[in-house]
C-alpha cells in the first residue's frame, strides 16, 4: 500500500483521477475538490496514471 497526498489547493475538481481510478478517488460535492475514498490505497497502473495525467500536477504517491 502506499500513501495518497492530493494538493487540494493545486486541485482544479476537473474529474480526471475520479475517471481513471474510482476506487481511490472522489469528487467532494461541496468543495468540487478531489477527496480520496482510501487514504492508503494499493498501488495500481490506473493509480499511477490517475496521478500521470492529473492536469495539475497534485497527485503525490508516496511509496
Ligand atoms: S485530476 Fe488532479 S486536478 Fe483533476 S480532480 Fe483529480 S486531483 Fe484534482
Amino acid at each position: 500500500m502506499a500513501e495518497v497526498i492530493i494538493d487540494t489547493y493545486q486541485c482544479s475538481g476537473c474529474e480526471t483521477c475520479v475517471e481513471i481510478c474510482p476506487d481511490v478517488f472522489y469528487i467532494d460535492e461541496v468543495t468540487e475538490k478531489a477527496g480520496l475514498v482510501s487514504p492508503s490505497p494499493y498501488i495500481t497502473d490506473a493509480l499511477r496514471q490517475a496521478a500521470a495525467f492529473c492536469p495539475e500536477k497534485c497527485i503525490a504517491i508516496l511509496e
